[in-house]
């Protein structure tokens, strides 16, 4: 949609261009940023001129760039993870034309249950790369810095650089469901290595032990409600597919 509100629009080449100016709003792929009026926003500064490459390996590691799109990043060697990226991107419900605008970025900054950039990265591990505006930088992991919906660590003019994930040994386990065949995700659970992580029935990541889901899953405290599930069902649903993913990673083990 047209926003009407902007009427400034700045190129990010350099680190400097990133110091935002009163109105102005960072803008990634602009997939959500398009999609509803952004009251109080007057101008935006595009990060995808700074020309960071979508993605970079290190042993171990794999660096996203927070301006990889999704179709990038399905083409990055994730190793053990490659299906359960593809499940991830899958969970999107996106157009192949959305998933080449939308950033993987974008996703994490919006910090929507839904979100399955957030999950992916979560599940693996990922800790985000955040530029400072004093020119520095500070790292924290995908689970805290996704606090609830809409809501991140992100202080003004902070702008999230990268996320780094650790790839795993043998492949993650994945579980989705939604209402509809075609709906928004009202649960993600993902099992890699000891860890089993839950999205979209959660207001934020929740990371509990795949020894002992059930420990786990009673400590929730943030089971979320909208019109893809109420909390109660989110609950139910979930304890059903973190025990079918302990057991798959007990099995595998
Ligand atoms: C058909 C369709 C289906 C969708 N399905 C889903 C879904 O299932 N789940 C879901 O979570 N989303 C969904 N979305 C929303 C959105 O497309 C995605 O979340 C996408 O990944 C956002 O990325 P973007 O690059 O387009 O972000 P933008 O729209 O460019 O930006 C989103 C927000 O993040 C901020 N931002 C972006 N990058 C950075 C950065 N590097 N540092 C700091 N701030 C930044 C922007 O200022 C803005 O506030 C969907 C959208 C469409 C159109």
């Amino acid at each position: 949609m047209d926003l009407p509100g902007v009427t400034s629009f700045r190129a990010a080449r350099h680190r400097d261009d990133l110091a935002l100016r009163p109105g102005e709003r960072y803008v990634a792929g602009g997939t959500w940023l398009f999609s509803q009026p952004q009251p109080g926003v007057t101008g935006l500064v595009d990060l995808t001129p700074l020309g960071w490459m979508p993605w970079e390996t290190v042993p171990g590691r794999l660096r996203i760039a927070a301006t990889c799109t999704v179709a990038e990043a399905l083409a990055a060697p994730w190793g053990a993870a490659t299906a359960v990226a593809r499940q991830c991107a899958e969970s999107l419900l996106m157009s192949f034309k959305i998933q080449g605008l939308a950033t993987v970025g974008g996703n994490l900054c919006l910090a929507l249950p839904a979100g399955a950039m957030t999950s992916l990265t979560a599940s693996l591990g990922g800790e985000v790369v955040v530029w400072t505006p004093d020119g520095g930088e500070r790292r924290e992991p995908v689970t805290s810095f996704v606090r609830g919906p809409g809501e991140t660590s992100l202080a003004p003019g902070e702008v999230l650089r990268a996320v780094d994930v650790r790839l795993p040994a043998a492949p993650p386990v994945f579980r989705r469901t939604s209402l509809a065949p075609l709906g928004r995700s009202s649960a993600v659970v993902i099992g890699a290595g000891d860890r089993i992580t839950l999205t979209a029935s959660t207001a934020r990541p929740v990371v509990i032990d795949a020894a002992d889901p059930d420990a786990g899953l009673a400590a929730v405290d943030c089971w979320y409600d909208d019109p893809h599930g109420p909390p109660d069902w989110r609950a139910a649903v979930t304890a059903r597919l973190a025990r079918e993913v302990a057991a798959e990673l007990g099995r595998a083990a």
